[in-house]
């Protein structure tokens, strides 16, 4: 059916938003993508069309505020007007929502019974979860009729064993939900999909995809299916990134709780927003600005952040016995050679060799020809996957699960 379909990812202080026009029903094709950001503060949209071309922008004075619902109402009609004028109708809403726990392994329309179940899920990812809800909820009243369907971070690794998704914590605590999950699935499963269609004797292989963006984590795909990731039970673990630590051990919690006098409050905002690289290098958490910087502490946070990837990698490769593949993605993997040349040659003892100049040109192959083991550049589209998904939950094609 030819029509549009509109992605949302919906966070505490900005909506991104893309809309695909779904000309034949195999093909996707972005219209546009924007975002909301500075909400509660300084709220600011802004549209660039499919080529990157900035379309639209819009500033409101801080005066007017308005809050969260309100620009979601404004979003709403811009999407809209915008369609009208493109003829076409809206086929459905995609979500981006981080968790679907042990119970959602595929996207599913959002009914009053998945939202339910979802809220659930709101006290294992607090920052996200309600956010995402609470949007679906908006623009059920917004657009009656239309469509929600949601696409869960999570999905893609429910299928990881269960020796994989176990902490060595008692049995009734892991019945309750306390369990790895792994995040960044979304990512992961529109890689997997590009591997099989850039190098598909690759993709059958043992692959470790590194997503390095503000987010950061790293995922074992075993013939495509993840095996096991550095992220657990909350977006927290495995690799340092832009604000958050990665890899704590759990007594600095207790210390800092029971010595140090810190409340949960002030724990969570250490743990989310001033740790990873902000917080070693006390200049940023933008890599672009480390790696300019001339500063110690700059060029320590980044060692650590290298360092890090060389341990996880590490494991994950004893997790699949080897490796065939190695794939880095998202704003660090796709657009810094610096990383990518420190990661690989920290994994030198794998069979990883870089192409020097394949790896600054930025090409989609990295490895010399001899490498045991071939390293690829595979650029991330979240927005195109959760499109897809809803495309194919539309069409019916997708099965569609419900809550036990
Ligand atoms: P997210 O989607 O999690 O916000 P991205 O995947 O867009 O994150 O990655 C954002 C990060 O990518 C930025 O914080 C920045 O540090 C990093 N980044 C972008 N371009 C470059 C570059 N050329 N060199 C190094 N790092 C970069």
């Amino acid at each position: 059916m030819k029509g549009i379909i509109s992605v949302i990812n919906s966070g505490s202080s900005s909506i991104k938003f893309s809309l695909f026009d779904q000309r034949e029903p195999e093909s996707l094709r972005l219209i546009c993508r924007g975002q909301i950001d500075g909400i509660g503060v300084n709220p600011a949209f802004r549209v660039s069309n499919g080529d990157g071309e900035e379309i639209e922008e819009k500033r409101w004075p801080p005066e007017e505020g308005p809050d969260h619902a309100q620009l979601l109402d404004f979003l709403v009609n811009w999407i809209r007007k915008h369609r009208q004028a493109l003829g076409l109708a809206l086929l459905g809403v995609g979500h981006r929502v981080v968790h679907g726990g042990n119970i959602y392994s595929k996207p599913v329309i959002a009914d009053e019974l998945v939202l339910a179940a979802l809220d659930k899920f709101s006290a294992l990812a607090p920052l996200h979860q309600p956010h995402n809800l609470a949007t679906i909820r908006a623009m059920q009243k917004l657009s009656p009729g239309t469509p929600q369907v949601t696409c869960f971070d999570t999905a893609f690794h429910t299928a990881t064993p269960a020796v994989a998704q176990r902490y060595g914590l008692p049995r009734q605590l892991s019945e309750e939900g306390i369990r790895r999950y792994g995040f960044h699935g979304l990512s992961y499963e529109y890689v997997a999909r590009r591997l099989t269609e850039i190098a598909p004797e690759v993709a059958q292989g043992r692959v470790i995809v590194a997503h390095l963006g503000s987010g950061a984590s790293m995922c074992a795909l075993k013939e495509g299916r993840s095996v096991a990731s550095t992220m657990g039970f909350s977006a927290m673990d495995g690799l340092i990134m832009g604000t958050r630590p990665g890899n704590l051990d759990p007594g600095i919690i207790l210390y800092l709780l029971e010595e140090k006098g810190y409340s949960p409050a002030e724990v969570s905002a250490l743990l989310y927003r001033q740790s990873g690289l902000l917080g070693m290098s006390a200049i940023s958490n933008d890599m672009r600005v480390l790696l300019k910087s001339d500063r110690q502490q700059a060029k320590d946070a980044i060692a650590t952040f290298v360092y890090r990837i060389q341990r996880e990698l590490g494991s994950l490769a004893a997790v699949l016995g080897g490796l065939d593949a190695l794939v880095f993605t998202a704003g660090i993997g796709e657009n810094s050679p610096e990383i990518r040349e420190m990661s690989a040659r920290s994994a030198r003892w794998l069979g990883v060799e870089l192409d020097h100049q394949a790896n600054q040109r930025g090409d989609t192959r990295i490895s010399t020809a001899y490498s045991r083991v071939s390293v690829w550049i595979v650029p991330t589209n979240e927005e195109l996957m959760i499109a897809m998904h809803t495309k194919d939950v539309l069409s019916g094609r997708s099965h569609i699960s419900t809550p036990e």
